[in-house]
């Protein structure tokens, strides 16, 4: 495999100021942060994406988040906390290997980007056909 720089924070090649640890997840904060405690949970096991990672991992990345946005509250006291996880370059994924971002929003701190789009109506005919097209193809 390609060296993948997650990879290398999980096995202490590359520093990183981790704050979690469990046997399939590893949490450390982002080097470029939106706002303070920007934080991404990964599995120890590689993979790419939601399309590649193992259910088993998936819970473990989730299971984890849970317990870090607890410790998020309690030592940052944000006003809330996005989640983000980019699939494919299409989108932004920078860094191949699954991460979920957790952002916290700081009292009196502007809107994050990411949770802040303007929403307006879409076509409910193009909506429900769209709708059909998924649940058709749901393995
Ligand atoms: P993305 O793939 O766009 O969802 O985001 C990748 C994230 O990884 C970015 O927010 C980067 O700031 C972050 N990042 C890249 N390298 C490191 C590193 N060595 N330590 C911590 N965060 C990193
Ligand atoms: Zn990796």
């Amino acid at each position: 495999m390609e060296e993948c720089i997650f990879c290398k924070i999980i096995k202490g090649e590359i520093p990183s100021f981790k704050v979690y640890e469990d046997d399939k997840a590893f949490a450390f904060e982002d080097i470029n942060p939106i706002s303070q405690g920007h934080t991404l949970v990964i599995p120890k096991r590689h993979a790419q994406d939601l399309w590649e990672i193992p259910e088993d991992d998936l819970a473990a990345v989730h299971h984890a988040s849970r317990k870090i946005i607890q410790a998020i509250r309690d030592a940052l006291n944000p006003t809330g906390v996005a989640c983000l996880q980019l699939n494919g370059r299409a989108v932004n994924q920078v860094v191949m290997h699954y991460h979920l971002h957790l952002i916290p929003r700081a009292s009196g701190e502007p809107e994050l980007p990411v949770s802040s789009w303007e929403l307006k109506q879409g076509d409910m005919e193009a909506i429900k056909e769209t709708a059909e097209k998924i649940a058709a193809a749901i393995r």
